[in-house]
């Protein structure tokens, strides 16, 4: 099988179904990327990349920061995470409040933006500098020091940021935010200015089908265990509300970000990175899915 062959052919029949989406337009910063853009990168365990398009161009990275955060979160507490958060799929938008209240200030797992603000508390707890070291977790998994946080983004998502106020005050009345709102949010919107290219996207998301080594360095990141239980909450949880359809379709494990990033992952062999602006109704990437369905498609490789 040529993987390259495959992935030039996904982005050639994918690219098309960007005109379909619209790009975020909440922020400027993410208002002006071009819609046409579109890199695909893919990783092997045995250390082989494939890449074509855009595939060096950084963008935001948005929401997939939260299985960056939440790995970190989680290799220092293990199972106690989950008396401040749960593992099921929403069934609601990705910045939706109405569960809240009914499940008592405990976002229904980590992916959500409730979820990953309970995250940045738990880090805010931890570190006594989360923001740099949740940038120093990002490089030292992506083998290179090449992530870095766009300014920009990190002030207009403070400045636009209201949903994420009134989540985190609304979790702080129910004692499920420690520290003070402002000081975890800054966290929070910092982490979603992340920008990578998916090169790196792949490169950083490798761990996850290594059994949770990091094989830049050989060092253990998670358990096994604990991998593997990531990689169920990426699955049924990693794009919000369109979760199950992306497992019916690709059969992977995956996640999302508003950037127009997906990254995805098959235990015990690759990762996958793809980049297109484009959104769908759900604020996941339209043409990323589409190349993604089409990879698992042609090369008979999935989860499943
Ligand atoms: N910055 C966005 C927010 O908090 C991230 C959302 C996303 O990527 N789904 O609303």
């Amino acid at each position: 099988m040529n993987l390259q062959e495959i992935v030039e052919q996904i982005y050639h029949e994918s690219k098309p179904f960007a005109a379909g989406g619209k790009v975020a337009t909440y922020i400027p910063a993410l208002a002006r990327i071009d819609p046409h853009k579109f890199g695909i990168s893919l990783k092997t365990i045995e250390g082989k990349t494939y890449s074509v398009g855009d595939h060096k161009e950084h963008f935001s990275i948005q929401s997939i920061s939260k299985v960056l955060s939440f790995t970190l979160a989680y290799s220092q507490l293990g199972a106690d995470i989950w008396k401040r958060m749960g593992r099921e799929p929403s069934g609601t938008a990705f910045n939706s409040l109405i569960q809240l209240e009914h499940e008592k200030g405990i976002p229904r797992n980590p992916f959500i933006n409730a979820g990953a603000i309970v995250v940045a508390d738990i880090l805010c707890t931890l570190y006594d500098s989360p923001i740099e070291k949740l940038l120093n977790f990002a490089n030292t998994l992506s083998g290179k020091a090449n992530v870095a946080y766009n300014s920009e983004v990190a002030a207009s998502e403070k400045s636009t940021g209201h949903r994420n106020y009134a989540l985190a005050h609304f979790m702080k009345s129910f004692g499920n935010i420690h520290n003070q709102v402002d000081e975890v949010l800054e966290v929070y919107f910092h982490q979603c200015a992340l920008e990578m290219c998916s090169d790196t996207l792949a490169n950083v998301f490798l761990f996850l089908a290594n059994g949770g080594i990091n094989p830049h360095n050989s060092q253990p990141i998670l358990n096994p265990s604990q991998t593997k239980r990531l990689n169920a909450l990426m699955i049924t949880t990693g794009l919000y509300d369109e979760s199950g359809d992306f497992a019916f379709r690709v059969g992977m494990s995956g996640k999302s970000g508003v950037g127009g990033g997906i990254v995805a992952v098959i235990p015990n062999k690759l990762s996958m990175a793809c980049w297109s602006p484009a959104l769908n109704a759900f604020g996941n990437s339209i043409a990323d899915i589409e190349a993604m369905e089409r990879f698992t498609t042609y090369s008979g490789m999935s989860v499943f």
